[in-house]
């Protein structure tokens, strides 16, 4: 069967593997005589998927004991909201290091619950960079910092994790945005107090939204904050005080059992490095394309580029469509192109992207 490449920066490409199991599994898993979409989120088969995903999910992240990892929904902007919600407790004021379109839109959010300090910004690069730690100048007492970690519309990542101990604010816990990087390298979670993100980019099918918290930052909600989004509540239920998006949750699953299968995080890291290298190499080689994104700052995940002549661009997507090379418009805040290369891209998609863009430019330039 004929598969196109998505470059689609989510929902995205999912692994063919996983697609083909699920679709095996459809109308009868496991011989249990039903699908996974029909079953109780209470009862054993279920419960057995969703307990074996959040082990998966834990193994491959490396995530510490005293870290409990929720799976919510409302996605990550939801997210923006009930975080604050949460950690803010008896303090006044939440940090924000904001680097682009999703950072700017959290700390918007998080406005109608606190005092929000913007710790750093990189707004007058036009969003090309990420301020180095030694510029972020932190509130006196702040219930957390915000980052996003990568920015998935202008295409920044940072090239170092945020760790306020190495400017004496080891105290303040770290929340980061991971949507579209997260399961894309190792992580040490330990420098964070919490992580979360959407699952629809580089997890699984949207609907499901992943929490990765420490422990004690539990049970400090707000009053007005609803049940359904209280860590300490959805912790205390193992995830299930509200019916958890189920066939999501399931797809999520295979797809980390998938991710073991290719040598879990450190191996994709490797598979990752090799196919931003190529593709931005490709780029950087042929002055019929441009990028922004300062190169120590590129995203591995999410690559924006720019035909010298916008004029092109119609022409270049439609071609790109007739070989097979799918979703590469740019967001429309930034225009241009863009190729989302997540986990699931295969290699031999990313050198088709690269063998394109060369006969465009050899025809066109
Ligand atoms: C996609 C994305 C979001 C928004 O996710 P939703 O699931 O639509 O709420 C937020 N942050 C980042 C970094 C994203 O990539």
């Amino acid at each position: 069967m004929h598969r196109i490449y998505n470059f689609s920066a989510g929902p995205a490409v999912l692994p063919r593997e996983v697609l083909e199991q699920a679709r095996d599994e459809l109308v009868n898993w496991q011989g249990c005589g039903m699908s996974v979409m029909e079953m109780s989120h209470r009862g054993k088969e279920f419960t057995a998927i969703a307990q074996a995903a959040e082990a998966d999910f834990r193994d491959l992240m490396q995530v510490p004991a005293n870290y409990r990892i929720l799976f919510m929904q409302g996605g990550a902007i939801a997210q923006n909201a009930i975080i604050p919600m949460n950690l803010l407790g008896d303090k006044a004021t939440v940090d924000y290091v904001v680097t682009g379109i999703w950072s700017e839109k959290s700390q918007k959010e998080a406005r109608k619950y606190a005092q929000v300090n913007i710790a750093a910004t990189a707004e007058a690069t036009g969003h090309t960079t990420v301020p180095a730690m030694a510029e972020w100048r932190l509130s006196a007492d702040p219930a957390y910092l915000f980052t996003c970690t990568n920015e998935t519309i202008g295409g920044v990542e940072f090239p170092f994790e945020p760790d306020l101990a190495q400017i004496g604010r080891a105290e303040v816990p770290v929340v980061a945005d991971m949507s579209s990087h997260i399961l894309s390298r190792p992580v040490d979670i330990a420098k964070y107090g919490l992580i979360f993100g959407g699952a629809q980019k580089n997890i699984g099918p949207a609907g499901l939204t992943f929490v990765i918290v420490r422990d004690d930052l539990l049970g400090r909600a707000m009053k007005p904050c609803p049940s359904a989004f209280d860590y300490r509540i959805v912790a205390d239920n193992q995830s299930m005080y509200n019916t958890p998006p189920t066939y999501s949750l399931y797809i999520a699953g295979l797809v980390f059992r998938w991710l073991q299968a290719q040598g879990g995080v450190a191996a994709m890291e490797k598979v990752n490095i090799a196919k931003a290298a190529l593709l931005y190499e490709a780029l950087d080689r042929d002055a019929f394309y441009t990028t922004k994104v300062v190169p120590a700052c590129r995203s591995r995940m999410n690559v924006p580029f720019f035909l010298k002549d916008d004029s092109l661009n119609a022409t270049f997507l439609s071609e790109a469509a007739t070989a097979g090379l799918m979703q590469l418009k740019g967001h429309k805040s930034v225009g241009g192109m863009r190729a989302s290369i997540y986990n699931a891209m295969p290699l031999a998609g990313v050198q088709a992207l690269v063998a394109f863009l060369h006969d465009f430019s050899r025809r066109y330039g």
